[in-house]
C-alpha cells in the first residue's frame, strides 16, 4: 500500500481573453470545475497504474463530491476527514495563447492534525510506502513519524521549500524532483550543477529527477541508471509529474526494480502529455501496458 498524505484541490478554470486587470470587472467565455492538487492527482495515477493507495487529507463538509470522485478512480477515501475550512482551490485564469494566471487557497489542505496521521501510519504494514508532497501541513512531522515507524518515505517537495527539505532529506528514501525542484534544493542555476551537487550534499540520498523530454535519472549511493522520455506529440503538460510519481510509485509498492518502475512511469507520463486537463489525462495500467508494446 502506498499511503499519501496529501492536497485535494477543487480549480476552477476560467478561460478569458486576458489577465484581469486592477479594478476591472471581466465576463469569463467558459466555467470549469476540475479535481487538483498534486496529492490527489497522484493518488488518481497510483490507483489508475492498479497500486493500493489510502489518501489522507481534508475537504470541507460540502465537498463529498470530491471525495467519491476520488473513490471512483479506487482511491482508499477513508482517511479524508471532512472539515468546517474551504475545500482547498485554485482560481485560474487561462488565455487563448494558453497562459495562465492562479490563485492557490490551501484551505483544508492545511487542516491536517499530527493524531490522525500518527493513526494511520500506526496501522500501516511493514513495506508500506509513505508519500509526501508539499501542499499540505505538518509535512516534515508526518515525514519524520513515517521513518520512526520503519516505513519506507518518498518525498516530492513540490512546491520547493528549500529549507524545510534539507532539513527532512535525512529521514527520506525517495526524493522526487523536476529540474526546477533539484536547481533550487541545490542552490544552483544549472541542472548539470545539481546532478553534480545534490550527491555531494547528500551522499545518502536516492534521487529520482525527471528531466521533461529528457526523461529521468535515478541515482544514489550505489546505481546511476537513466531512462530516455518517449517521443510524443505533447499537447498539455499538466499532471505528467504526478503521473511518473504514481505510475512508480506504484510499481516500486509491488516489488518491480527502480529500472522497471521508471520505464513504465516514462510511458505513462508521456500518454499524459497527448492529453489535456489533469486526472482525466492520467491513463490506466492497461494503456499503459499496450503504449509499451507497440
Ligand atoms: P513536472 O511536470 O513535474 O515538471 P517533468 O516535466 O520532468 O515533471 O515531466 C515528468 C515526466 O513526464 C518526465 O520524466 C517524462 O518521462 C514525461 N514527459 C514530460 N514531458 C514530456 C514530453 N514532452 N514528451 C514525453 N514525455 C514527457
Amino acid at each position: 500500500t502506498v499511503i499519501n498524505i496529501g492536497s485535494i484541490n477543487i480549480d476552477h478554470l476560467y478561460q478569458v481573453e486576458h489577465f484581469v486587470r486592477p479594478g476591472e470587472t471581466m465576463a469569463s467565455n467558459s466555467y470549469q470545475q476540475v479535481l487538483g492538487g498534486k496529492g490527489a492527482n497522484q493518488s488518481v495515477a497510483l490507483a489508475k497504474a492498479g497500486g493500493m493507495v489510502l489518501h489522507v487529507g481534508a475537504v470541507n463538509r460540502a465537498d463529498g463530491h470530491i471525495v467519491a470522485q476520488l473513490q471512483g478512480y479506487g482511491v482508499d477515501t477513508t482517511q479524508i476527514n471532512m472539515v468546517d475550512q474551504a475545500t482547498g482551490h485554485a482560481i485560474i485564469q487561462l488565455t487563448n495563447e494558453a497562459e495562465n494566471a492562479i490563485i492557490l487557497y490551501a484551505g483544508a489542505n492545511h487542516q491536517l492534525t499530527q493524531a490522525h496521521i500518527d493513526e494511520v501510519l500506526g496501522q500501516a504494514q511493514t513495506g508500506d510506502w509513505v508519500l509526501l508532497q508539499n501542499e499540505t501541513n505538518l509535512v516534515g512531522e508526518s515525514i519524520c513519524a513515517a521513518k520512526r515507524l520503519g516505513l519506507n518515505v518518498a518525498f516530492n517537495p513540490a512546491p520547493m521549500d528549500a529549507e524545510l527539505t534539507r532539513s527532512v532529506l535525512s529521514n527520506v528514501d525517495l526524493l522526487i524532483v523536476n529540474e526546477v525542484e533539484a536547481m533550487d534544493l541545490a542552490g544552483v542555476d544549472s541542472i548539470e550543477a545539481a546532478t553534480v551537487e545534490l550527491p555531494k550534499q547528500f551522499p545518502e540520498l536516492a534521487v529520482l529527477m525527471t528531466l521533461g523530454k529528457a526523461g529521468v535519472r535515478y541515482f544514489s549511493s550505489e546505481a546511476d541508471e537513466s531512462v530516455p522520455a518517449f517521443t510524443v506529440e505533447a499537447r498539455d503538460t499538466t499532471a505528467a509529474g504526478d503521473t511518473f510519481i504514481g505510475f512508480c510509485l506504484a510499481e516500486l509498492s509491488q516489488g518491480a526494480t527502480m529500472k522497471h518502475a521508471m520505464i513504465r512511469a516514462c510511458a505513462a507520463s508521456a500518454i499524459c502529455v497527448t492529453k489535456m486537463g489533469a486526472a482525466p489525462s492520467i491513463p490506466t495500467a492497461q494503456e499503459v501496458t499496450e503504449f509499451l508494446d507497440q
